[in-house]
């Protein structure tokens, strides 16, 4: 009997990440080929995630974070390879305000969808190594721009280990909406497991003007709380690892996805 107890205890910790990683995938289904894509988390708790794309987009995703941090939110910023080489200091400031980062392709191309498997996995690596180089963590989040997946994305993103994430609650700042509009959309769609699309910068490393997001957020975030959400992180809505760096806490794995 002992002789068996211990080679399997020994071997335990390297069992014991690949075990967590094929329950997450297997709970959220999908091809085992093709990367995960999650729009939205438990349905049935009480948290919501709030997202932030196309950053870091100066002065805005500083003012952004800010906001987050004085209210206590954390949140979840999917950034742009270029936006990040030309910004890398506000990817460090929120690594450690302790949002989450992932990955937004390196400069937001409408023909990522299209391109070949290798072509899209060279964006890939360029966007994560602009994030591995400003804030020292491989990110394991992606976003698509335009939210567009093809098969071929996610199975370049299943062979290096990234989650594909998209959103079920778009806030429509992106269509030049005032701040009212922007906190009534959220307030009026939010639900339990919510993701919710929004915007600190603009497209392929425009500096677009993110006023009205920024005065909506405290309403934002008031109103969400007011209907009894917590804010949370992706990974911590959706259990989807943040990083490859470092063990993530992986929430209970969804029962009504
Ligand atoms: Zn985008």
């Amino acid at each position: 009997m002992g002789m068996t107890v211990r080679p399997l205890r020994r071997l335990l910790p390297l069992v014991a990440l690949p075990f967590a990683v094929s329950v997450f995938a297997a709970a959220c289904g999908g091809s085992p080929a093709l990367a995960t894509h999650l729009s939205s988390g438990c349905r049935d708790g009480d948290r919501v995630a709030l997202t932030f794309d196309d950053g870091p987009n100066p002065p805005y995703t500083g003012q952004i974070l800010d906001a987050l941090v004085n209210a206590g939110v954390r949140a979840t910023f999917f950034v742009e390879g270029q936006a990040v080489e030309a910004d890398p200091a506000t990817v460090r400031r929120e690594i450690a305000a302790g949002m989450a980062v992932g990955a937004h392709s390196y400069a937001h191309a409408k023909e990522l969808p299209d391109m070949s498997q290798q072509d899209f996995a060279g964006d890939l690596r360029r966007s994560g190594d602009a994030i591995a180089a400003a804030a020292g963590l491989r990110p394991a989040l992606f976003r698509a721009p335009y939210g567009h997946t093809s098969d071929t994305m996610l199975r370049a993103l299943r062979e290096v280990g990234y989650t594909s994430i998209g959103w079920d609650v778009d806030s429509e700042d992106w269509s030049g909406a005032p701040a009212d509009t922007i906190v009534a959309n959220v307030l009026d769609r939010a639900h339990p497991g919510a993701i919710v699309l929004m915007h600190d910068g603009g497209l392929g490393g425009g500096h677009a003007d993110r006023a009205a997001t920024l005065a909506a957020l405290p309403r934002i975030i008031d109103g969400l709380r007011g209907q009894g959400y917590a804010l949370v992180t992706i990974p911590e809505l959706t259990g989807a690892p943040a990083s490859h760096d470092a063990a993530q806490p992986r929430e209970a794995t969804c029962s009504a996805n």
